[in-house]
């Protein structure tokens, strides 16, 4: 089944309005005009899952608090080959038929979060930016000032890999985007992408792109490995694999734990339920599969809360063992009743 992409969408909708504009006819221009713009309102305030969702949601978590804030989603086909790239279609077809999810169209949400932790606003990553505007992403500043957050009053921006749908952000119109922050970025990710090896054959792009918006903060940057804290409360760990220096993120506070897995699993059901599968994004599979594995055992066996970049918005969950890997168990209620 062919569906329309979302940009088809967009385009009836400003026919729509130029239609409305048109029947306004002996009204005046200015009426025209406003009866446009209400009409187009909803495109720029587009929620992820078409409007039956919230864009972003705000998370009290021990002492800190998370707001996830969707970027924006990108339907498209799939999941396969992008997932279970080494598997027949049939295979990942059944996976998703069983989880009751489309078997050849699949919707990929970006969901940068920002910590309120002690003094410090942190964000972690950053979206598409201006270069996903077109489409419906790049949305994380405008939501972020609906929840109350300014993009200047960032503290700390932590990158956990530099793909383009993580760095996008960074910059507004040759700028810094979040002009009071200072930077986290893993150190062998920044090496690799700075190399010569990231600058020829499929990485280029990409690399293009690091030179552009990671470049030129370097001043502001602070390299971290492995067991490195951005600030007390938020420590680095290393989950290579998808990119060369991909890191992750344990947030503490009281008794309380919750990892950032950012890329680790891409799709809640493909990556967590068949971790051994191939994804296309990861530049090394089996690496990343190793992770994955490592990853979410831990999470599973100390049962730790869990944000995925590419998880279903809000994209907080747990993942408990299932099979040959896990089952995602969206968050409900679990942190608001007092056990
Ligand atoms: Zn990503």
């Amino acid at each position: 089944m062919i569906k329309k992409p979302a940009t088809d969408r967009r385009s009836a909708l400003k026919l729509a309005a130029a239609a409305a504009a048109l029947a306004a006819g002996a009204v005046s221009t200015s009426r025209a005009g406003a009866q446009a713009q209400k009409t187009a309102a909803p495109d720029e305030d587009e929620s992820p899952n078409k409007g039956r969702s919230p864009n972003f949601q705000k998370i009290p978590f021990g002492d800190a608090r998370l707001t996830v804030i969707s970027d924006g989603i990108r339907e498209g086909e799939g999941p396969h080959p992008t997932f279970g790239a080494n598997q027949p279609a049939e295979a990942v077809a059944a996976l998703m038929r069983e989880n009751y999810l489309p078997e050849t169209r699949f919707s990929n949400g970006f969901n940068p979060v920002l910590i309120e932790l002690g003094d410090q606003l942190i964000l972690i990553d950053t979206g598409m930016g201006a270069m996903g505007r077109e489409n419906g992403m790049g949305r994380l500043t405008r939501r972020m000032q609906r929840a109350g957050h300014k993009p200047e009053d960032v503290d700390v921006v932590v990158l956990t890999h530099l793909h383009g749908d993580h760095i996008g952000g960074l910059m507004e119109d040759g700028q810094p985007a979040f002009p009071n922050a200072r930077y986290v970025v893993g150190k062998a990710e920044y090496d690799f992408w700075t190399s010569d090896a990231a600058r020829s054959g499929k990485s280029a792009g990409n690399a293009e792109l690091v030179t552009k918006n990671v470049v030129p903060l370097k001043d502001k940057i602070t390299f971290i490995a492995e067991g490195d804290e951005v600030v007390p409360g938020l420590t680095a760990m290393e989950a290579f694999g998808h990119t060369p220096g991909h890191m992750i993120f344990e947030l503490k506070t009281g008794d309380k734990r919750l990892w950032l897995t950012a890329d680790t699993a891409n799709h809640f059901v493909a990556s967590l339920q068949r971790p051994d599968w191939e994804v296309a994004f990861d530049m090394d599979k089996a690496m990343a599969a190793e992770t994955r594995h490592k990853v979410f055992d831990r999470v599973a066996e100390e049962r730790i809360p869990f944000i995925g970049y590419h998880m279903p918005f809000p994209s907080i969950g747990f993942a408990a063992r299932q099979g040959e890997g896990y089952r995602f168990i969206p968050l409900t209620y679990q942190f608001d009743v007092k056990a």
